[in-house]
């Protein structure tokens, strides 16, 4: 994933999620909003005003679907609903069967059963409709209330570039959301440092994490080893002991080889995709950033992560 910037005078489109990163590559795509081939320039600015304004594109296009979607769960369900009825009255139809020949038996029998094997075809497309419907509904949800989103990411942009007038450390905490929330309560200072939104959605992270960008602020990752989601594995760690400053597309093709059920990559419930931990730590990669380990006090030696800014 890297971000490129159209060339074209007055298109500017801004790519991102690109796998491309070589020369070779983007030399045949062509931009889509322009559809000039092969005109990129490599692109280091701040991505959250893209990254908010796709979302508010994404979500109508989601919900349109998700309408869609609902409606051929519901018809997919009256079908199921007739093939069970169609059963049910094959199998009332054979039992009042007053002294039946055997080849009335056996064909009876055999439409029970072709009626059966409909009735589970049906109910299994129903259940695939559900299912399309639930994932639709849960990336909607992940893109939350846009009117509040796109209102609260400047807050929470404002938040982090003034970290350090809030709380006395230019230091924000990133990680695990659950495990980071936690940190609010432990002082009056660290509830500053910590992306705390009652509005969320990748855009508005990747806003927070720029904010922080902008004020050079450090990220401390905030590990926790007792749960394996919001840990990162030492065979990872060491890697970026080896390598302070790591490529950002390196670090999210390590996240999805070596990252697996820990915080850097998320693959449960059908998703395989990196966390929004790597995604804000892919942001400070591109920027410059490079990891530094330090000793905890809490957490032992080695284990005090934090991503700090180029000089
Ligand atoms: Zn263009």
């Amino acid at each position: 994933m890297v971000t490129f910037q159209c060339e074209t005078k007055g298109c500017d489109h801004i790519l991102l999620n690109s796998s491309k990163r070589y020369a070779y590559e983007l030399a045949g795509f062509t931009c889509p909003k322009c559809h000039k081939t092969g005109s990129w320039k490599n692109y280091t600015g701040e991505i959250h005003p893209v990254v908010l304004a796709r979302e508010d594109v994404r979500i109508v296009e989601l919900k349109q679907k998700l309408l869609l979607a609902l409606a051929e769960r519901d018809r997919l369900k009256i079908e199921f609903d007739q093939a069970c009825a169609e059963r049910r009255n094959c199998e009332l139809a054979y039992n009042a069967l007053q002294n039946p020949d055997i080849p009335t038996i056996v064909s009876e029998l055999k439409k029970i059963e072709r009626k059966t094997n409909a009735a589970l075809v049906a109910g299994q497309r129903h259940r695939d409709a559900e299912e399309a419907a639930a994932k639709l509904d849960s990336a909607i949800d992940d893109l939350g209330n846009r009117d509040a989103v796109n209102r609260d990411a400047g807050t929470a942009y404002r938040s982090a570039a003034s970290v350090e007038a809030a709380s006395q450390k230019n230091k924000l905490y990133i990680g695990n959301r659950q495990y980071v929330s936690q940190h609010r309560d432990k002082g009056p200072l660290k509830k500053f440092r910590i992306l705390d939104v009652p509005n969320w959605s990748p855009g508005l992270n990747v806003a927070w994490v720029e904010g922080g960008i902008s004020a050079k602020a450090h990220f401390k990752i905030k590990l926790d080893s007792t749960n394996q989601y919001a840990n990162i594995p030492d065979t990872v760690l060491n890697k970026f002991k080896d390598v302070p400053a790591y490529d950002a597309e390196d670090f999210l093709a390590l996240c999805k080889t070596d990252g697996k059920n820990s915080l850097l990559w998320f693959d449960k419930d059908g998703y395989n995709r990196p966390t929004w931990t790597a995604l804000e730590i892919w942001c400070l990669l591109r920027k410059g950033y490079s990891f530094q380990f330090g000793d905890s006090k809490k957490d032992g030696k080695g284990r005090k992560i934090v991503l700090t800014p180029p000089v």
